[in-house]
């Protein structure tokens, strides 16, 4: 039998559900809510739906956008010859937060997995090779620094190069193993600047 009244373990079951929230964390979560005023709650609720509705990915680039392009595929003043290539939408935001960077992205949708039956075929690599026109001259393979994230690179930096790009990858310094968008930005500037070519 449920502990407290439906509505409240229903929302503790779909709080629960967030990465890196388990049980208890989802009912403190919940305690919150229903301790702060309604405006605020209903707030919360608000940008829940608007993210929803008004949120999807870039057509040409797929980073999460409220316009497609995307700001960063509409804007004339981005080196449109270098081409960061990144698991998620979160890894664009991780990189544009060092300032540093000023080409456009790619946003592949994750990275090699075959436990989990993800290899070339689930990621955004064919629509990655549409883009290379003519005018992309570098690719900067910035996937994560784990495993699936070095085979991913590996098998993008064997693609490309025979294309006549130059293939590089982001600089040792970032914890292994880890998620780019948890890398400091100092961390993440220094591995940018200090990408080296894959050859
Ligand atoms: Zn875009």
């Amino acid at each position: 039998m449920p502990v407290f009244s439906p509505s409240v373990e229903t929302l503790i079951t779909e709080l629960s559900k967030m990465p890196g929230i388990g049980r208890k964390s989802a009912q403190r979560i919940a305690f919150h809510l229903l301790k702060i005023s309604k405006v605020e709650a209903l707030s919360l609720a608000t940008a829940i739906e608007n993210v929803r509705e008004r949120v999807s990915l870039c057509s040409v680039c797929f980073n999460i956008t409220e316009s497609d392009p995307c700001p960063i595929c509409k804007d004339e003043n981005r080196d449109q010859t270098v081409l960061c290539i990144v698991e998620r939408p979160s890894d664009v935001m991780a990189v544009e937060k060092t300032g540093r960077f000023k080409g456009r992205f790619h946003v592949l949708g994750g990275a090699f997995a075959p436990l989990q039956g993800i290899g070339p075929d689930e990621l955004r690599i064919d629509e990655l090779l549409a883009r290379l026109d003519g005018q992309v001259k570098e690719i900067i393979l910035a996937t994560n620094p784990n495993t699936e994230g070095e085979a991913t690179a590996t098998f993008l930096a064997k693609l490309m190069q025979p294309l006549g790009l130059t293939v590089t990858r982001l600089a040792q310094g970032l914890p292994i193993g880890s998620d780019l968008d948890l890398a400091d930005e100092v961390t993440l500037t220094r591995a940018i600047e200090g990408r080296v070519e894959i050859k």
